[in-house]
């Protein structure tokens, strides 16, 4: 870990130890810390990117999603994401607030042929746990990848983060639902979607992230993988609990594209999901 632990605040320290306790009770990890963490991803440019589905090393599609018989990664572990969050299972635990420092930044825009993804800034950071993460990329899944109590959202966008120094990733995962209105911020993404996959778009549309995100703090937690190939481990994930809101006709722009890029909910086994105190 090549952060120094002595400019982590106390009361971090404190939560993050608790964390810790908790994750090696939920999941039997015999340490937290950042070296055993930096361990579980390995390929960190390719496995960025390939949240996105732009590796163009790995041949993938969501027609067969058995990608854990191609070599090279890590689709067959045990710790895989997306997963069903049961909320009567999950465990309560005192989480830090997320801190955001998010910028504006003009979009650059990808329909990569997985997904629409939006390139991140230099500028923009979040926090979470009294570790910082640098923003990299957000992307949409139709229908949603992960599950509340068995029941999916029309829309799913991740907000792709890596901390700084290392290969570790948080995704913040944000739910759509569909609303009579049509959401300011997602219309400023979906009006540019290139016409041309595989092509990428530097627009002047200012984008500021904190739109996108769910005012409530409350959320999920839970130790996982990116969603496609190759599914490297040792993801940090954060599911708000609020969704944000999208007309019917934004939700049908983006799966008149992709009808269905959402990966199978993967089990749970020994993980343990954890919330926000309310
Ligand atoms: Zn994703």
């Amino acid at each position: 870990m090549k952060r120094s632990k002595t400019d982590t605040p106390s009361l971090y320290k404190k939560k993050r130890n608790r964390l810790c306790l908790f994750l090696m009770l939920a999941t039997g990890l015999s340490a937290c810390g950042g070296e055993t963490e930096t361990e579980a991803v390995s390929d960190e440019p390719a496995a960025v990117e390939a949240d996105a589905g732009s590796a163009k090393t790995i041949e993938w599609d969501y027609e067969n999603t058995n990608w854990e018989q191609i070599s090279g990664t890590e689709c067959r572990a045990s710790v895989q994401s997306p997963v069903n969050i049961n909320t009567q299972e999950v465990i309560e635990a005192e989480l830090a607030d997320i801190r955001y420092e998010y910028e504006p930044f003009p979009m650059k825009i990808v329909d990569n042929g997985h997904t629409v993804q939006v390139y991140g800034t230099e500028r923009s950071f979040i926090t979470v746990e009294g570790k910082r993460y640098q923003f990299k990329q957000f992307h949409f899944h139709y229908p949603s990848e992960h599950t509340i109590n068995g029941e999916r959202h029309p829309l799913e966008m991740h907000l792709v983060h890596q901390e700084e120094g290392t290969s570790n990733l948080a995704v913040l995962a944000v739910f759509i639902e569909e609303a009579n209105t049509a959401n300011p911020f997602l219309e400023k993404v979906f009006t540019q979607i290139p016409v041309q996959k595989e092509e990428e778009v530097q627009t002047e549309v200012q984008l500021t992230l904190s739109d996108y995100i769910p005012p409530s703090q409350m959320h999920y937690t839970y130790i996982g993988s990116l969603t496609t190939p190759p599914c490297t481990v040792g993801v940090d994930w954060i599911v708000f609990r609020e969704p944000i809101q999208a007309s019917e006709e934004q939700i049908a722009k983006f799966s008149a594209l992709y009808a269905n890029n959402a990966r199978p909910v993967q089990p749970l086994n020994n993980r343990r999901v954890l919330k926000t105190e309310e």
